[in-house]
């Protein structure tokens, strides 16, 4: 990269931290003009056999392999490789680093500077989500340690659910035990319902507080939500991300019961049937595999297994389809985003069909179409508007994290 290239990368631009278990995914964006100026995936964190990272900056991607013992090096790898891209991260100046957080529990509606009240608070709730908060903890401490002047600030993926009225967030169980351990609905994807919600809105032209929508996040982890006027009034997430769709490897919704069944005659444990649940279910429990393309060239050479997980798949989302049409009264657009939601024509197709009845008809030609341009697919005669939107949590994540410093 040349020195008038570094020049470009403009003060305030916000590097993008989403920390998992074993790996960390990062992005270094312009809040304000969308501009990319870096972005990759440290893989394999922790692995004596060693890691790998993909990183693309300055017009060119590169794939290393290298030992990564833990997130610190990771984040220090990532900082050398940008380096090296002629990007100083120290003297970028950079508005802010936006953390993904899952769980806010009820503390966190809001984005928040990661302050020691902040940090401490995000360790408490930790067992709402034992999966995920501790590696994003991780990722904080690890990137404070390198970046110590940039101020640090957690965008949790519950936020935007925060609000959900109480006959949604409840769950029917003995009160007193819902208070004593903070049981209720808490939902996910947040960032992610909340961005597309607003671009479909904003596509529509109309204002956001004015549009009934139903926004269906498919990827390998998959939600759906019921959004009026800007507010959502459910979602299928639940007190974790296990609940609700059919997913790549996570069950959705599934008897209580079942836990009873597995641990009485099947002998199992509870990190057993928390494995399960998580890792072994979904569409890979039903087939084998949790790639959508691999599933769904399978079904179309007529593979038994595959075709199963698919029906499904497709009647959960139907299920929640028609309970949020419900729900709303009235749907102006149904929007469809991530991997699959965003790619699987078919599914989108299959999702919506013969539902002209309730002013639903996809376009198939329309739907077809190959783009990462937010487009309706529905035809012009149809009541409800489906439309594709692609979903953009890291650019969100940052302008959330923009606006919060400014308001410092
Ligand atoms: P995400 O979690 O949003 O990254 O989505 C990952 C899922 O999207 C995986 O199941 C992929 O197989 C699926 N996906 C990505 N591209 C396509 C595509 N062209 N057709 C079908 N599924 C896709």
């Amino acid at each position: 990269m040349t020195a008038v290239e570094k020049a470009e990368i403009v003060p305030g631009a916000v590097l993008v931290i989403n920390a998992g278990s074993s790996s960390l995914k990062y992005q270094l964006v312009d809040p304000v003009t969308e501009q990319v100026y870096a972005d990759g995936l440290a893989e394999r964190i922790g692995e004596p056999s060693g890691g790998a990272v993909k990183h693309e900056a300055a017009g060119r991607k590169r794939e290393i392999e290298v030992i990564l013992p833990d997130h610190r090096a990771a984040i220090a790898q990532v900082v050398e490789l940008l380096r090296e891209d002629g990007i100083d991260l120290a003297d970028a100046a950079l508005a802010a680093v936006g953390h993904r957080v899952v769980h806010g529990g009820r503390s966190f509606h809001a984005p928040s500077v990661i302050d020691d009240r902040v940090r401490s608070e995000i360790e408490r709730i930790a067992p709402l989500a034992p999966l995920h908060n501790p590696p994003n903890l991780v990722g904080i401490d690890a990137v404070s340690a390198l970046l110590p002047d940039v101020p640090p600030v957690a965008v949790f993926d519950t936020a935007f659910f925060h609000n959900l009225p109480e006959e949604a967030a409840t769950y029917a169980i003995d009160a007193e035990t819902a208070r004593k351990y903070a049981i209720r609905r808490y939902g996910f994807h947040g960032t992610s319902h909340q961005y597309v919600s607003l671009r479909a809105a904003e596509f529509l032209g109309r204002p956001d507080d004015e549009v009934n929508q139903i926004v269906l996040h498919l990827g390998n982890g998959a939600s759906a939500s019921a959004i009026r006027g800007g507010r959502p009034i459910d979602t299928s997430m639940g007190m974790t991300p296990l609940e609700g769709l059919v997913m790549g490897t996570r069950t959705g919704d599934i008897d209580p019961g079942i836990a009873f069944q597995l641990a009485r005659v099947g002998e199992m444990t509870i990190d057993d049937i928390d494995r399960l649940y998580n890792k072994r279910s979904g569409l890979k429990g039903l087939s084998g595999d949790n790639d959508f393309r691999s599933i769904l060239e399978r079904v179309a050479a007529g593979d038994a297994a595959a075709t199963l997980a698919y029906k499904v798949y497709l009647h959960r989302l139907r299920h929640y389809i028609g309970a949020y049409m419900i729900e709303l009264g009235r749907v102006d657009a149904i929007v469809f985003t991530a991997g699959v939601g965003e790619n699987a024509a078919q599914v989108r197709a299959d999702a919506l069909t013969d539902l002209g009845a309730y002013g639903i008809e996809i376009d198939p030609e329309r739907n077809a179409e190959r783009t990462d341009q937010v487009r309706r697919i529905s035809t012009d005669a149809a009541a409800i508007a489906v439309l594709v939107v692609p979903t953009n949590e890291e650019l969100e994540i940052a302008r959330q994290s923009a606006a919060v410093v400014a308001d410092l």
